[in-house]
């Protein structure tokens, strides 16, 4: 595919990714939640775009809009569907590309396999979802989940920031929670899910490619460290005798920060993001910190492996500075693999475009953790400027953004002989 016609996508694509971004709660800033007249608003532009794409359109119990492509039938393959899919929903001050580039590129990818070929051997569906983010509810992929069959009914209750419970806010949206059961696909249906997104990180930018393979979305975990010395004087108390929990916890920081330089192969990260210190004054050497851990990685071993470590060290560090110190988990999220076969479909469709296919996790989690329980999952990931994301200077170029589409095409093209018939 020429050049001109990457940007001839990727203009299309920049076009209803400006006129999404124009819908917000807020001028000047681009806010759109669940369930709010912004999600309303945006629902119904994707849904026009989709049946412009020839797609049949309906929406389910939980908001998400989908973009139906029945078959051609009749073949071994015309009860399988390729799910394709992202999030129309953004974080306060959002940029303009998280999530809404996925659900484009789908339909504008769809819309050129229809010109092409008519129907496919097999359905596609074209995904829109509608809580990604999480920044409105305490709870974050309830539309994929529900769509996985694994929607938990527990979630219901759960109160927004401004106060509304879950089940009241779809009503006021026109839905009916005891539907939700309905968007589960059959698991012998969905036979794979993909996504298109942005990376959100600087990978591709500094491998100067604009696409990307992703292995799996990678396992997570947050704890809390508790680290408890003595206050003392901070004119008075001789170095030698003090049990400064700061110290300490910085120690322990530069722990994490070495273990996750130790673990760059399986794209390690460890972040101490969140720290207090009490009694929190110029002159009094701290008695208190507690502070947050972040740890993530490409898979749950190499992840468990280096979380026994820390609290190693952390008793060590304890130890030596005559501190008590723990650690507690608040939060857990298993490795969710990209399945080969599906990203062997990406690399073969960035190496149609005479581009290098980067491997690489991701570090943020996305809906696909949540369909994986449904069937195989893939992603691509597309280059954005500065690895700057869920900020308004989010930016990925025209050119970009096409070179996404047309592979998003390739695999389409490819699905059943590369996956269907593997
Ligand atoms: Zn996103």
């Amino acid at each position: 595919m020429a050049d001109d016609a990457f940007l001839a996508l990727g203009r299309e694509a920049e076009r209803m990714i400006r006129d999404l971004a124009q819908i917000s709660a807020e001028e000047g800033r681009l806010i759109r939640l669940y369930l709010t007249p912004e999600h309303r608003h945006a629902a119904d532009l994707v849904g026009r775009w989709m049946s412009e794409a020839g797609l049949d359109v309906t929406e389910d119990a939980l908001g998400t809009v989908r973009g139906r492509l029945d078959p051609a039938g009749g073949g071994q393959n015309a009860a399988r569907r390729l799910l394709i899919g992202s999030h129309i929903d953004t974080v306060i001050d959002a940029g303009a590309y998280d999530g809404t580039l996925g659900v484009i590129a789908g339909i504008l990818a769809v819309r050129e396999v229809v010109r092409r070929h008519g129907r496919m051997p097999f359905g596609i569906d074209v995904l829109a979802f509608g809580d990604e983010e999480g920044s409105r509810f305490p709870a974050t992929l309830l539309c994929s989940e529900a769509v996985a069959g694994h929607f938990d009914s527990a979630a219901l209750a759960v109160e927004s920031v401004d106060g509304v419970r879950l089940d009241d806010a779809l009503r006021r949206y026109g839905k009916d929670p005891a539907r939700i059961g309905e968007a589960a696909y059959d698991p012998e249906e969905a036979a794979a899910y993909v996504e298109v997104h942005i990376e959100q990180g600087p990978v591709l930018e500094q491998a100067g490619e604009a696409l990307g393979v992703v292995t799996a979305i990678a396992s997570q975990s947050r704890h809390t460290v508790t680290v408890i010395g003595e206050a003392g004087h901070a004119g008075t108390v001789p170095m030698a005798l003090r049990r400064d929990a700061l110290a300490a916890s910085a120690e322990i920081a530069l722990a994490l920060e070495g273990l996750a330089l130790g673990n760059a192969d399986d794209f390690m990260v460890g972040t101490v993001g969140k720290m207090s210190v009490l009694p929190g004054a110029t002159n009094v050497i701290p008695a208190r910190v507690v502070f947050t851990v972040d740890l993530r990685s490409q898979t749950d071993a190499r992840r468990l492996e280096a979380l026994a470590r820390l609290r190693d060290e952390i008793a060590a560090i304890a130890d030596r500075r005559r501190v008590t110190a723990w650690m507690e988990r608040t939060h857990e999220v298993a490795a969710k693999p990209c399945d080969p076969t599906l990203q062997a479909g990406f690399a073969g469709a960035i190496a149609g475009q005479g581009g290098r296919a980067i491997r690489l996790p991701s570090g943020a989690g996305h809906d696909g953790q949540a369909v994986g329980a449904l069937c195989p999952i893939g992603m691509l990931f597309v280059r954005c400027r500065g690895g700057i994301s869920h900020n308004p200077a989010e930016f990925t170029s025209v050119e970009d953004m096409g070179r996404a589409v047309a592979a998003l095409i390739g695999f389409i093209e490819n699905f059943d002989r590369s996956f269907l018939a593997a």
